[in-house]
């Protein structure tokens, strides 16, 4: 089994044919899907060319079957949260920055942190004073 990626929230499978899936609001309003890897470092992303999204500005992410907002806002408004089943049917949470071209996840359980992504350490201090 692969790993699975569930909305906080309602607890909604997120992943769908290979791919991590959310409605998104652009910094000008407009609405999209996007398509992530499940891949935790790997940062392709699938949008329709209609929705367009500036480099460095923020994207808000909701979970597509309950709208919830994905923002943990008690790391930082730019931090979007998920819930991950892995292949041992362990639950970590997962955070990665909304931010277009800030390229940063973080798996986090009782028994981890990971890292991935080059701009990592951007937000490492927001889990470091935070008990996990
Ligand atoms: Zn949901």
């Amino acid at each position: 089994m692969k790993a699975d990626f569930l909305c906080p929230e309602c607890g909604g499978h997120l992943s769908v044919g290979g791919f991590v899936i959310f409605s998104a609001t652009n910094s000008t309003g407009e609405h999209g899907l996007i398509l992530l890897s499940p891949h935790l470092g790997d940062y392709s992303k699938i949008i329709h060319p209609s929705f367009k999204i500036q480099e460095s500005s923020k994207v808000d992410y909701f979970c597509p079957i309950c709208s919830a907002g994905l923002a943990a806002h008690d790391i930082h408004e730019n931090i979007v949260h998920l819930v991950m089943i892995d292949e041992k049917f362990e639950k970590h949470d997962v955070y990665f920055s909304g931010v277009e071209g800030e390229f940063c996840t973080y798996k986090v359980s009782r028994q981890c942190f990971e890292k991935y992504g080059k701009t990592a350490e951007n937000y490492m201090r927001y889990f470091m004073t935070r008990h996990i």
